[in-house]
């Protein structure tokens, strides 16, 4: 076959310089994504990245490609605005759990709830890395974190019993030290009609020892080799979503195959032709703006 046309990894290539710390989750995951997009051969042109702030967000230099870098914790509401205009596009976004499940949560729910059609990735590292290891939403309880000497005091949130309150139309959970079975959950994202949720448990050696790439591994089981598991049962998902700590649940744990997003809700667009990108137009405005010379 000739393949001069084919995507290849080094269409996703960058030469920038890695500023991730050794043995960071974050080189696995982009490491997943960069497959999935040649996998699904999604040539660059045709997908946007969108990067929230925080140790993920870093990843926005380490990848070619139409990508955008965005205030931490609303990369959600651009990424959604920019898969309404035109979508030709693939997008995929990227948040962390501090961002995301803080000043970004109120995006999150909305993301989740209108079914906008793109692809969101969480990196929950269970912490601020960027920002030298503050406490955020999923540390875990009495862990001494900067700005907490003491200890965390509140209990950590379950962040996929959150989605999966929200009746969400797809949701995945990953281990970043498996770069096979996220590249096969990101695909899956991108395919899904709808807004896909994929939480990747990302081990952050700097500011988490306790949940290093190992205590993962020994934990976490792909939830499409539990037999009779039914992913289109969304209290199922719920089920094996619960247990964080012995035997967590990796993979698909739910999809509406039946999901109509946002964007083929719209009465208004109905039977168009067009994407909303191409219907933009130029206004003269120098009249105008004369007056107030
Ligand atoms: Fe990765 Fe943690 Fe270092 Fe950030 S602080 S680059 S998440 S290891």
């Amino acid at each position: 076959m000739n393949c001069s046309k084919c995507i290849q990894m080094f269409d996703y290539y960058s030469d920038n310089i890695f500023t991730w710390c050794t043995n960071c989750g974050n080189y696995g995951i982009f490491s997943a994504v960069k497959r999935a997009l040649v996998a699904e051969e999604i040539d660059p042109k045709d997908a946007l990245l969108c990067f929230d702030i925080g140790c993920n967000g870093n990843g926005s230099d380490k990848i070619s490609g139409y990508r955008f870098h965005g205030l931490h914790g609303r990369v959600l509401p651009f990424a959604a605005g920019a898969s309404l205009a035109n979508r030709k596009i693939k997008v995929i976004a990227f948040g962390g759990d501090g961002g995301t499940l803080s000043e970004g949560i109120n995006h999150l729910v909305h993301s989740v709830r209108s079914n906008y059609d793109f692809t969101f990735i969480l990196h929950n590292n269970e912490n601020y890395g960027l920002t030298t290891g503050q406490a955020s939403l999923t540390t875990r309880k009495g862990k001494p974190m900067n700005a907490a000497p003491d200890g965390v005091v509140v209990e950590p949130m379950n962040v996929m019993e959150f989605i999966l309150g929200l009746k969400p139309s797809f949701a995945a959970r990953a281990f970043s030290g498996d770069v096979k079975h996220m590249t096969e959950i990101i695909r899956a994202g991108i395919k899904h009609r709808g807004f896909s949720f994929i939480e990747i448990l990302q081990n952050c050696t700097t500011y988490n020892a306790e949940t290093p790439h190992e205590w993962y591994q020994e934990r976490v089981y792909d939830i499409s080799k539990l037999k009779g598991y039914n992913k289109a049962d969304l209290e199922s998902a719920k089920e094996v979503s619960k247990d964080l700590e012995e035997n967590i649940a990796t993979g698909v744990l739910y999809e509406d195959e039946d999901s109509v997003d946002f964007y083929s809700r719209l009465a208004n667009r109905k039977g168009t032709q067009t994407e909303l990108v191409d219907e933009v137009k130029n206004y003269e405005i120098g009249n105008f703006l004369s007056r107030f010379n």
